[in-house]
């Protein structure tokens, strides 16, 4: 299987650079080919491309992408946005469902102090083709006086991203998905929620609820472990992955996925960190958990067994290495770097 591998920029090398030896380990009953690409904000400084054509052709040939970081905070647009191909990528590879699972991870030291906070076990599913998003690119400042960003909920891309949901949440153990919204106040967030109503009807066996964003905000502080899978707008999801990232311990801890019906790129939540690149401090669990990730997809794409068994064997090595508590990464105020997180995974596989 063709691999394509987007490292970009920052800490996004570093994690990268950590995770190929371990897919290259766990290859049994399967084999993945890697080709690197160049694009991101450093290769848009030096081209002027931030996603050169043949990089898009190539990660669009690809069984799967997986993909580093990309941006860097003093590189810009001449609009003053910032570079952000894994934005063009979603939208047009139509990578609907961003999914971002965060669970528990024993060892790892959680910010909540309720003992509840171990059984944290959510998915927030990004909707990522529309919504506030749509308007990159396209919002207005109007004389100095007042800017303008158009939110666009779309009937297709509602539907396809909570049928998304309810199908992840059947494979689930707790099976309810919540439809995360402000549709007390937007038309185009009633719509959402009325749309996740319809496709709810289609499962039966998965529970339908609703939470407002304001009191999931509150909610996902005072009782995340209540939550299964999160159905978002664009921008919610944006925020709210951030916060849930933040349960489990923080970024370097937090997997994605952003899926479609024809493609699949999997990356850390996390973006180039600035601050610390460059310096072997990432912590590469986030990366690493993203490639298990794409090995399940591709599992269940391929139907080969094999994969998702390697997937099983990279997050049973994570957790054993964070469990024995041998080892604790520099983000967590411990002394383990980049390069000391990766072979602790590659010995424990
Ligand atoms: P973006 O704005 O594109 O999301 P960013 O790099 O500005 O990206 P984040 O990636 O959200 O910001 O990270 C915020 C901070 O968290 C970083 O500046 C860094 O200090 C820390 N951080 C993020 N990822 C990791 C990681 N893998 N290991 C250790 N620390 C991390």
């Amino acid at each position: 299987m063709k691999i394509c591998v987007l490292p970009g920029d920052g800490i996004g090398v570093e994690v990268i650079e950590a995770t190929l030896p371990i897919l290259q380990k766990v290859q049994k009953g399967f084999s993945l080919e890697f080709q690197t690409y160049p694009a991101g904000a450093q290769h848009y400084k030096k081209t002027g491309e931030a996603l050169p054509e043949k990089t898009f052709e190539a990660a669009r040939n690809a069984d799967a992408m997986l993909f580093g970081a990309m941006g860097w905070p003093s590189i810009r647009y001449p609009d003053g946005t910032e570079i952000a191909p894994q934005l063009d990528l979603r939208f047009r590879l139509e990578l609907y469902a961003g999914v971002r699972p965060v669970r528990a991870i024993p060892g790892i030291p959680l910010p909540l102090s309720d003992p509840r906070a171990k059984d944290i076990d959510l998915v927030v599913v990004r909707e990522s083709t529309e919504g506030l998003f749509a308007s990159r690119g396209k919002g207005v400042v109007e004389d100095d006086r007042e800017a303008r960003d158009t939110m666009v909920i779309t009937r297709k891309g509602s539907e396809r991203v909570h049928e998304f949901s309810f199908r992840l949440a059947e494979k689930r153990r707790k099976k309810i998905v919540t439809c995360v919204d402000k549709a007390n106040v937007f038309a185009s967030m009633a719509f959402f929620r009325r749309i996740f109503d319809e496709v709810a009807a289609r499962h039966p066996g998965v529970e339908a609820r609703h939470h407002y964003i304001d009191a999931t905000a509150l909610d996902l502080v005072r009782r995340p472990w209540d939550f299964d899978v999160l159905v978002t707008e664009n921008m919610f999801g944006d925020i709210i992955s951030d916060q849930t990232a933040a349960l489990i311990g923080g970024m370097g801890m937090a997997p994605s996925g952003d899926i479609g019906d024809a493609h699949g790129l999997f990356q850390p939540c996390h973006g180039s960190a600035p601050d610390i690149a460059g310096q072997g401090k990432a912590n590469p669990t986030a990366c690493i958990l993203s490639a298990a990730m794409m090995l399940d997809w591709l599992a269940e794409r391929s139907g080969n067994p094999a994969l998702a068994q390697a997937a099983r064997r990279i997050e049973k090595a994570v957790d054993g290495i964070f469990q024995s508590q041998k080892l604790k990464p520099l983000e967590f105020g411990g002394s383990a770097g980049t390069q000391a997180i990766r072979d602790a995974v590659l010995a424990n596989l």
